[in-house]
């Protein structure tokens, strides 16, 4: 510097040049260093809201499965249903708008309402999807709850997955993933103890003797 100083006015030029050359840098740095802790920031803003995504979407799952009037909720895909990869291929029964709205979206039939809730003839119960047959009559009781209710279910035709709710235990027809209710253990309404509280909707009944429809598997 002190060369530079000795210079002159050539001197003087070159300080100045240099003075704004170290501007120039310290401003250039500052401004990278602006870059780069934005760049930073809205890392970790997107990591922040795609941790906040999980639990508020299971929120509004649980709150559109309680809201039975939710009818002009968009269908949303289900885990059990999705995961059946092959199910998209297969020809399905076609569903009405309720049907739909319980069976693909977990919706809930109102209680006292459902066609099979006072169902007292004997015979089997399928699924409303894939005709899979789910129960027999031989094991329907009555609970007074408002729904179907069952105390035992064909072997291996219904599949238990913890519901969305943190609490209660789904049942899902094991063929189509199709969703039919809800189980209930501990209620000492019958002797086995259980509660297979299940949507009429989900299911389509065929009396003693009539044959059955062939499962879409
Ligand atoms: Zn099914």
């Amino acid at each position: 510097m002190k060369c530079v100083f000795e210079k002159g006015t050539l001197g003087d030029v070159t300080m100045l040049k240099n003075r704004n050359f170290v501007l120039w840098s310290a401003f250039a740095a500052i401004i990278s260093m602006g870059v780069f802790w934005n760049a930073v920031g809205e890392e970790l803003s997107k990591e922040n809201s795609d941790n906040n995504q999980s639990p508020k979407k299971s929120q509004t799952d649980k709150d559109k499965k309680v809201d039975d009037k939710s009818k002009d909720e968009k269908p949303k895909k289900d885990a059990t249903t999705e995961s059946k990869s092959s199910s998209s291929a297969r020809k399905f029964n076609p569903l009405s708008y309720d049907e739909e709205r319980v069976i693909i979206h977990k919706g809930t039939e109102r209680p006292f309402t459902g066609e099979y809730t006072d169902n007292k003839e004997p015979g089997t119960y399928v699924c409303r999807r894939c005709n899979a047959p789910l129960y027999h009559s031989k094991d329907k009781f009555e609970s007074h709850c408002g729904w179907p209710s069952f105390d035992d279910e064909i072997k291996d035709a219904v599949k238990r997955v913890p519901d969305l709710d943190g609490e209660r235990i789904e049942i899902i027809c094991k063929n189509c993933g199709g969703h039919l209710g809800h189980v209930f253990h501990g209620e000492f309404l019958t002797k086995k103890n259980t509660r297979h509280c299940v949507n009429s909707l989900s299911m389509k009944f065929y009396a003693e003797g009539k044959t059955l429809p062939a499962v879409v598997k």
